[in-house]
């Protein structure tokens, strides 16, 4: 898939933070525009099309989540990710009921929040028209978190979840140990190679009895095989 330009608002009013953000974006040559109050990002909004908005909650100006609100009032759909604090644990239920795509708690790894965005751009862009991944009976929603093997459900810690995301968005594909290190764990975790195993192993022995099973290729690395394509 060609990389188009992305255009991403950031509203976010602690100035570390929001360059912290807008330089990751800009890296991988997405377009960032960067407000820091909150009534200002929200005129912007309803003239200027965008593909993501990054919102803080706690804004100068007008709160987040009124943001939202009007946003989605004004049934503008663009995808939202809110970025709340520790502190605001129920804002997180709120910031879901008022429309937000996603969410992610301060302070957050930078890696989670290109991979949250990235799943939401996708979507976005239609490149998938459908928030669940399947493979072979092991069907993994998106959308609510949850994983099924045929009709059972299984649960999945955060980390085997992305594990098992991202070995099952490219079934077949081999994974190398550093790819999957690089993706589950921030630079300021020290997580070796053998967190992988671990994962790798807990991930196993809950999808025990699938029809899909990952298979290890000794120092090459991990791959994700649905029993339909054996
Ligand atoms: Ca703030």
């Amino acid at each position: 898939m060609p990389r188009s330009a992305v255009r991403i608002l950031l509203v976010e009013d602690t100035l570390d933070v929001g360059e912290a953000i807008c330089r990751r974006f800009q890296q991988t040559g997405h377009m960032v525009d960067w407000e820091t109050d909150g009534a200002v990002a929200s005129d912007i909004m309803s003239f200027t099309e965008y593909d993501l908005v990054i919102l803080d909650v706690m804004l100068p100006g007008l709160d987040g989540f009124s943001i939202l609100r009007r946003l989605r009032q004004s049934k503008n759909g663009v995808p939202v990710l809110v970025l709340t604090a520790r502190s605001e644990v129920d804002d997180r239920v709120s910031a879901l009921d008022l429309g937000a795509d996603d969410y992610l708690v301060k302070p957050f790894d930078f890696r989670e929040l290109e991979a949250r965005a990235r799943v939401l751009l996708r979507r976005r862009s239609g490149g998938e028209s459908t928030n669940v991944i399947v493979c072979g009976d092991v069907s993994l929603d998106r959308t609510n978190r949850s994983v099924t093997v045929g009709k059972r459900e299984v649960q999945l810690k955060r980390r085997e979840m992305t594990l098992l995301e991202i070995l099952a968005t490219r079934p077949g594909k081999v994974f190398s140990k550093e790819e999957l290190l690089d993706q589950l764990f921030g630079f300021d975790e020290a997580a070796g190679p053998n967190a992988i195993e671990l994962y790798v192993g807990r991930l196993r022995k809950k999808l025990e009895g699938a029809k899909a099973r990952i298979v290890t290729l000794r120092g090459v690395g991990y791959q994700l095989v649905s029993d339909d394509d054996a």
